[in-house]
């Protein structure tokens, strides 16, 4: 530890970064500083690090002739966790003090080999062992005092405890308490889905060929169907024991930072999009009265960042049913503080995300698909709203949960929503901001001074 903490020091606050991050305008102060390490075999440890601004990052690190650098897919260290891990685990749920406050939760771990990176967009860093298990490591941690950053760990720990199959299997969380008794979740250990595509691919390609007239129109239902019966049988997992109810003080905030959230956009999104946007506030904000309203609702843990992207789909073993679908993802929202981010909300926040989701998918279809036939999408995302909507309620009613869902906060989540979106596009992709704004102008179309979106 000695010598690796040294080595740590002397390297640049770049150490910190996955290589996908390296070009990124984060500039990580050094010097660094090695809170603790996991030391698990031949140089490789999993440390904790806090750079010069006091932010902590997870680090796959690879040390070798007095050096140390960034474990990259391939370096082993997942793979020597998994050693680690499994040498821990004898049947059942486990849990193992790895010592130095290192601790691991563990439902099940094999010794495998072959480390590969994902090629696609991620937030944290994930390596595949084995083509059998998904490493993925914390790279942003919570700072010293930040609690409730981290929902993956307690929505992950809730799922498997009560037997909900339609996420990838857990296998194990890798934890580290922090100088101020803090769990923090370094990793999550779960089942690789090979072939695995998510909902930005597989929801487009559905809806792609039902637009090109490939298929029947209706073949683009099935999936909405399958999420509308899948997240309710999620929400009764997480629901299960944990129910409570929002009191007046905590509706109130609600409407005020949706009313804040508008406000900056409303300062931001230029142009057309700024004029429409701008031309529906006040009904937005008047939207918002029902959150304020809504003292006494009940609360579950939610996903928190619910949409067809965090639902993977797989080819399925049962002809009847062709696909599997695996909720994933449970890290919450990245917009809001971490305080925020795991508390507990209505069910109809992740109905709200999935439903303006599935607009998005239509959205993203009518712009890149060519040779799409209009009608057909246009008529896919209600269809697709209102079926997944139906599923959903008739799933919490059969597992006699009907009252998780207060239907008369779909409407202002939904309008936050696209307030988000458009929010998210103009810090960070701007070509994303049609998608806000036809949502928008579909939701409330009865605005006279609008000029038509081009
Ligand atoms: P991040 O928080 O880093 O964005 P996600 O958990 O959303 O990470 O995963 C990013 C992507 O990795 C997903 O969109 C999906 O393509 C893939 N992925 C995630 N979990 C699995 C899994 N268990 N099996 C296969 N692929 C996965
Ligand atoms: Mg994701």
């Amino acid at each position: 530890m000695d010598s690796l903490a040294a080595l740590v020091a002397a390297a640049p606050g770049s150490l910190v970064l996955p290589p996908g991050e390296r070009r990124a305008v984060v500039a990580v102060p050094a010097p660094l500083r090695l809170l603790a390490a996991l030391e698990l075999d031949h140089g490789r440890a999993v440390g904790v690090v806090e750079d010069a601004a006091g932010a902590r990052w997870t680090v796959p690190l690879a040390a070798e002739a007095g050096s140390v650098r960034r474990a990259l897919p391939g370096d082993g260290v997942a793979e020597a966790l998994l050693r680690r891990l499994s040498a821990r685990v004898a049947g059942g749920p486990a849990s193992a003090d790895l010592g130095g406050s290192f601790t691991a939760q563990v439902w099940h771990a094999e010794p495998i080999a072959g480390e590969s990176g994902l090629t696609v967009d991620q937030t944290n860093e994930s390596v595949v062992v084995g083509e059998r298990a998904m490493v993925k490591w914390s790279v942003r941690l919570p700072r010293a005092g930040e609690r409730g950053a981290q929902p993956a760990a307690d929505r992950i720990a809730a799922l498997a405890a009560a037997g909900f199959t339609e996420t990838p299997a857990a296998w194990a969380l890798l934890r580290w308490t922090d100088a101020d008794g803090v769990d923090v979740l370094l990793a999550a250990v779960t089942a690789y889905l090979p072939h695995a595509q998510d909902g930005w691919d597989w929801a487009v390609a559905d809806v792609s060929a039902a637009a090109r007239h490939r298929v029947p129109a209706d073949d683009a239902l099935a999936a909405p169907r399958r999420l509308g019966s899948l997240t309710a049988r999620l929400h009764v997992a997480l629901a299960h024991g944990r129910e409570s109810h929002a009191g007046a003080d905590l509706a109130q905030a609600w409407r005020a930072a949706a009313l804040a959230e508008l406000d900056e956009a409303l300062t931001l999104v230029g142009g057309p999009e700024g004029d429409r946007l701008r031309a529906r506030a006040p009904r937005i904000a008047a939207a918002y009265d029902a959150l304020a309203a809504a003292a006494g609702t009940p609360l579950i843990p939610v996903h928190g960042d619910y949409h067809v992207g965090q639902v993977l789909r797989t080819p399925s073993d049962d002809p009847a049913l062709r696909f599997d679908y695996a909720v994933t993802d449970f890290d919450g929202n990245p917009v809001l503080a971490a305080a925020q981010r795991g508390a507990p909300q209505p069910a109809a926040l992740d109905v709200a995300g999935m439903l303006a989701s599935l607009d998005h998918v239509g959205r993203v279809v009518l712009r890149r698909t060519e040779g799409a036939d209009a009608e057909v999408v246009r008529g896919w995302i209600p269809a697709a709203q209102e079926e997944f909507g139906r599923e959903y309620a008739a799933g919490l009613a059969l597992a006699g949960h009907a009252h998780l869902l207060d239907e008369r906060l779909v409407p202002p989540l939904r309008f936050q929503q696209e307030v988000r979106e458009h929010l998210y596009a103009v810090r960070h992709l701007p070509h994303w901001g049609y998608v806000a704004d036809g949502a928008l102008v579909d939701l409330l179309p009865d605005v006279p001074t609008d000029r038509t979106p081009e």
